[in-house]
């Protein structure tokens, strides 16, 4: 996938007549090790990707040749985490010797446009800081007077400023998206009474300064993408092109994401501009066919979802990935979802936890009935989706774990569903989320340097990029037997099927049959009158008991007790303030 910062900043300047060459190395390199030593490579591989690349990645071969001196005296350091994950040091060592070959190649590939180039820029996104710092040493170097600009989420937040300290080839930092910023650096360069917004930079006297920020310019009038395809060595068939939906998160306060440290302006795009961009790509080649949303949250407006997927019906194309928030998802956006082609991998939905009290703890601005619904429309519309289950979590409880557990076995015949995809995780800390930068009042201890700062000996620079932080939490044995349960209770749901564990309805001559088969238990119940009503009018939506209780002209303490009747049979689910509630059976 290129790199669409790159494509953007490509078309942008080129529109303000300005001379902009961009390069998507990250293309390049792992083509560059398969034909080096393809064995090497798919053992790496292999064990970075069980193991994380947070552990143990490509970064680190780059980082390895940017702080030799570092890693020469860290080599036992290294050596032990290698062997943790079955690799050896001389795997690494083989493998660093062809990223050394790869920087000196991009190095060479760049040199022709140095000569006489205001600025060179960094987009530093997904673990590709130390192979961007590498590079920028080698460019200041041989043409010391050429500024040097990085941006991207690895190395945003308080780190932005660490970076400058630390790096003295590196000239400004972004503090927010690339666009008006880097318009406004060249504009400085040219003329050093111009502005500059959006960054840090180095002071006379070596302090850093912050410029002003300001908002970014409207994503409806960015020029669309350009890219250099013929220097991709990647058939256009393979490649998967990035869509902007939008950006920036429009919650931005879960307490485990460091979302708002981008400082990345919420906005949305039309549907004219995201179509007139997928338009403008099948243009381009019948072969791009395959895309990615990027966005936090691709459902700013479930409009825009509606009119893109009539748009996208038919074309037959092939999405890879998206990101919704469940708090704004209904079934109507569900089925435009599945409309807009094959969905080579589930989207996915941040549920993160069947627990009230741990998504308020998370300050995740949903609850866990609201999580059911969606969950229960996609089973039952056949949509592609996925999520992660946080096992465990700064501040849960057995208590906590309870309720998650519970409200699973009460959904287990809508998590059984194939379509549906689980991910049970442990929680990990990023820099500048909330719980990072509050550890006590999270009940948490976190360890002095990030878990790549850690490998280095004396590294200067605790945090870096993006690497979480190793932590423990105050009540660690606990969470580590709560995370098991978890783990287990997701394994379990998950070698059921739709044969053996089910909760349907059907409407039969005397009511509504209600048949639950429940670890090989079958039993069924029969609901007549107002509570058969009742039931069915919450089979797609949360309903409220006191709305319920005006349809059906019955005080609503009445609603109140044939909720909790319905409850005990485990046909509905309820809010904690038991107001609200969903009828769990899927249509038979
Ligand atoms: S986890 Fe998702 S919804 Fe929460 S703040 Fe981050 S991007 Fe926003």
């Amino acid at each position: 996938m290129p790199n669409i910062n790159l494509g953007i900043m490509q078309a942008l300047l080129t529109e303000k007549g300005k001379k902009v060459k961009s390069f998507h190395f990250h293309l390049e390199f792992l083509p560059f090790i398969r034909r080096a030593n393809p064995r090497v490579w798919d053992q790496f591989l292999a064990q970075s990707e069980q193991f994380g690349v947070e552990y143990m990645g490509l970064d680190y071969l780059f980082a390895s040749l940017l702080f030799d001196d570092r890693y020469r005296e860290s080599e036992d350091l290294f050596k032990e985490r290698l062997e943790s994950i079955g690799l050896t040091l001389t795997n690494f060592d083989t493998l660093r010797e062809i990223t050394r070959s790869f920087i000196e190649y991009a190095f060479g590939k760049i040199s022709p446009h140095l000569q006489g180039a205001n600025l060179v820029g960094f987009s530093c996104s997904h673990y590709q800081l130390s192979s961007s710092l590498l590079l920028c040493s080698m460019v200041k170097k041989v043409y010391p007077d050429v500024q040097t600009v990085f941006g991207g989420k690895d190395c945003s937040g308080t780190f932005a400023s660490e970076l400058l300290k630390n790096m003295p080839y590196v000239d400004f930092v972004g503090t927010s998206e690339c666009e008006l910023t880097v318009e406004s650096l060249l504009d400085h360069i040219k003329d050093g009474s111009k502005e500059i917004v959006n960054v840090v930079s180095r002071g006379e006297n070596g302090t850093i300064q912050k410029a002003p920020s300001r908002p970014n310019t409207s994503l409806n009038r960015l020029p669309l993408p350009s890219y250099e395809m013929q220097d991709f060595p990647i058939p256009r068939n393979e490649l998967i092109m990035p869509i902007e939906f939008g950006r920036g998160c429009p919650w931005k306060r879960c307490t485990f994401c460091p979302d708002e440290s981008y400082n990345i302006l919420c906005q949305a795009k039309s549907a004219e501009k995201i179509q007139d961009e997928i338009g403008y790509y099948l243009d381009i080649s019948p072969d791009l066919r395959n895309f990615f949303i990027l966005d936090s949250d691709a459902l700013k407006d479930p409009k825009t979802i509606l009119e893109v997927s009539k748009f996208l019906e038919e074309k037959g194309l092939t999405f890879h990935y998206a990101e919704f928030r469940a708090e704004r998802m209904n079934r109507d956006v569900l089925s435009a979802i599945l409309h807009f082609g094959t969905w080579a991998s589930n989207f996915q939905i941040g549920i993160e936890t069947f627990s009230d009290r741990m998504l308020q703890l998370m300050n995740k601005g949903v609850t866990a009935l609201k999580n059911v619904e969606v969950l229960k429309a996609a089973a039952e519309l056949g949509v592609p989706v996925q999520f992660n289950l946080f096992t465990c979590y700064p501040g849960m409880s057995t208590q906590e774990m309870n309720d998650n557990i519970r409200v699973m076995d009460l959904i287990a015949h809508i998590l059984v569903y194939d379509n549906i995809l689980i991910y049970p995780g442990e929680f990990y800390l990023p820099t500048d989320c909330p719980v990072f930068m509050n550890p006590e009042q999270y009940s948490i201890r976190k360890h002095a340097e990030s878990i790549f700062s850690v490998i280095f000996k004396d590294f200067p620079m605790p945090s870096y990029s993006n690497y979480p932080y190793p932590y423990q939490f105050d009540n660690d044995d606990e969470q580590y037997r709560l995370s098991t349960i978890i783990r287990e209770k997701v394994d379990a749901i998950k070698s059921k099927n739709r044969l053996n564990t089910y909760m349907t309805y059907k409407d039969i001559s005397d009511g509504l049959e209600i048949s639950i088969c429940l670890n090989g238990n079958r039993t069924s119940h029969i609901l007549t009158g107002k509570e058969k009503s009742i039931y069915l009018s919450a089979l797609e939506k949360i309903r409220e008991a006191g709305s319920i209780a005006q349809e059906f002209d019955m005080p609503v303490e009445d609603v109140s007790a044939m909720l909790q009747t319905l409850e005990q049979k485990g046909l509905v689910l309820l809010s904690p303030d038991r107001k609200s509630f969903l009828s769990l059976a899927t249509k038979a």
